[in-house]
């Protein structure tokens, strides 16, 4: 529960020298924005992430939009100077898995412009009749769509979710059925599995830096910056990253303790990283842990999880049918 500068009391140790480049991957949703108002400081951040030349790349799991409705959303928030290029969402990566693992494959979507965008970028064809994958993501699901969805996958297609989120965040008070749900209601009726990309899927985390820069040698120069214990935090640790959780978002600072993967660094927000990234040393709070377990192992009212992986594991058993 330090930062990469070692700890100085640590007499011996080689320590890593710092400033040591890093570049960031930053979770949308409760780090830079909530409920379509921008976290104080967050803009700050994002300047001083341009002004001083360091890679980073918006990484979130809503397959909905694409990087240009990203950058006008940020920018009537008033986060200034991005591109679609500065973003890379659930959508991008179910498209670059499908073109790279099976090409000339086609796909029948369920979702809304960001996967269907992100699938006509990778050039896969959209097929209503015989595809080799069906893609659900957020969003735009009839029962209409749901059903020929079913109906594909009975006929072979394999079915692929771009997330496993299970619900989404609105607003405090309000949330919504994610790509995960989606995804859950075409297992049981299929009794196939979905396969899952997005967060925490390693394949995410190793992507995304690829994308973000060619000069980050090391896994351990990126950090990922998230709100939310189970994708960011687990995929980043997974992935061997530095994992940064910050405390504007789903997660609560007693319900840490729950986890066995902990954050690198805990933050109240990424306001206190914008000296650190301006400047290049770390702030003075930096080494100092203030992580408190949880005090009792108990879930209080309220706290669901994102994701269940475990819910995923049990059998979802299907009457035998005739055909
Ligand atoms: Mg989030």
């Amino acid at each position: 529960m330090r930062l990469t500068s070692g700890s100085p009391s640590a007499p011996g140790r080689a320590e890593k020298e710092f400033p040591m480049k890093l570049g960031y991957l930053i979770d949308m949703d409760g780090v830079i924005y909530r409920e379509n108002q921008l976290i104080p400081g967050a803009a700050d951040f994002v300047t001083a992430l341009v002004s001083t030349g360091t890679p980073f790349l918006f990484l979130t799991n809503n397959s909905a939009p694409t990087g240009e409705d990203l950058t006008v959303r940020l920018k009537h928030l008033g986060v200034h100077g991005l591109s679609p290029k500065n973003f890379y969402t659930s959508a991008m990566n179910t498209a670059e898995f499908l073109s790279e693992t099976h090409p000339n494959c086609t796909a029948f979507a369920v979702g809304e412009g960001g996967l269907l965008a992100a699938l006509h970028e990778r050039k896969i064809a959209n097929d209503a009749i015989h595809p080799n994958y069906v893609v659900v993501g957020e969003g735009a699901a009839t029962t209409e769509k749901l059903t020929k969805a079913h109906e594909l996958i009975e006929k072979g297609a394999r079915l692929l979710a771009t997330n496993p989120d299970n619900w989404c965040p609105v607003s405090s008070e309000k949330t919504r059925p994610g790509a995960g749900a989606l995804a859950a209601f075409l297992e049981a009726s299929t009794g196939r599995r979905a396969y899952y990309l997005g967060k925490p899927n390693g394949y995410m985390f190793h992507r995304a830096r690829a994308h973000l820069s060619d000069s980050l040698n090391r896994v351990d120069q990126v950090v990922m910056i998230g709100d939310t214990m189970e994708t960011d935090i687990r995929g980043a640790v997974e992935s061997a990253m530095l994992a940064y959780l910050v405390l504007t978002g789903s997660t609560q600072l007693e319900d840490v303790g729950d986890y066995v993967y902990q954050p690198t660094r805990i933050l109240h927000s990424v306001a206190e990283l914008v000296e650190e990234v301006r400047t290049g040393k770390p702030a003075p709070f930096a080494d100092s842990p203030y992580f408190t377990h949880a005090k009792n192992g108990g879930h209080k009212h309220g706290n669901r999880h994102q994701t269940d992986i475990l819910a995923l594991q049990r059998p979802r058993p299907r009457p035998a049918m005739t055909k």
